[in-house]
């Protein structure tokens, strides 16, 4: 949904690519530009790179679901039996939420949520594999949320998402009240986007990656 491929988005992309096998992972309503871009990643070449968008593809639209913030439904493990499909949009968070995946819910599609926080593109499909292929229930994935990551010592910046955690560790009751523990818990983040905050803002950050 993108008019470009932002480098964010593509170290988001890149990401969804280690968990999804191409055959499985479809790019759609790509620009000309943004399909030669991404056909030029060796991990990205063999996904579907379309420039046609979703309605176009010939799928029933109930065996589709969006993963919508907005549902008011959560995604559940028994849905893996209802859908074919999960439809993410393909757009950066923005703080405070705009509702842009409004865009897609237009078309009538089923949504289901992912709980009330925001999570990048790449997370929610990290998220909904979990639940759909592992049966693994949202509530005993681990989450982190809009972890802290310091430049120096005294500047730092909050991401305003929630991610899964690295270690797989259950925080979130005590990341609030135990500072000690939330020091060792990392958020799961593309490879790259640590060199990329450095390069936007030469800040030296304290996080893992995947
Ligand atoms: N600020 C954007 C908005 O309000 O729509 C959030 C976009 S989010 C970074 C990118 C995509 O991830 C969303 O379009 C949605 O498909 C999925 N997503 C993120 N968090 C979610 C949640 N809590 N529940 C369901 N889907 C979510």
């Amino acid at each position: 949904m993108e008019d470009n491929i932002h480098e964010w988005c593509l170290l988001e992309y890149l990401n969804i690519a280690k968990f999804i096998s191409p055959e499985y992972f479809y790019i759609t309503k790509l620009s000309p530009e943004a399909k030669s871009q991404l056909s030029q990643e060796p991990t990205l070449k063999e996904c579907h790179l379309l420039t046609n968008d979703v309605n176009s593809m010939g799928i029933e639209t109930e065996r589709i679901c969006l993963l919508d913030p907005a549902s008011n439904d959560v995604l559940m493990t028994d849905d893996a039996e209802k859908f074919e499909y999960f439809l993410f949009g393909g757009i950066l968070g923005d703080d405070p939420p705009k509702d842009r995946t409004s865009e897609l819910r237009q078309f009538g599609f089923p949504t289901r949520h992912l709980g009330p926080l925001q999570m990048t593109t790449d997370t929610a499909l990290i998220v909904t594999k979990k639940i759909i292929e592992d049966s693994i229930a949202l509530d005993q994935i681990p989450f982190i949320d809009f972890p802290e990551i310091k430049f120096d010592r005294t500047e730092s910046v909050i991401m305003p998402f929630r991610y899964i955690t690295i270690p797989d560790m259950n925080v979130s009751t005590l990341q609030t009240t135990d500072n000690q523990l939330k020091r060792h818990v990392k958020p799961l983040v593309p490879s790259g986007m640590i060199e990329l905050l450095k390069k936007d803002g030469d800040m030296v950050l304290d996080m893992e990656t995947v």
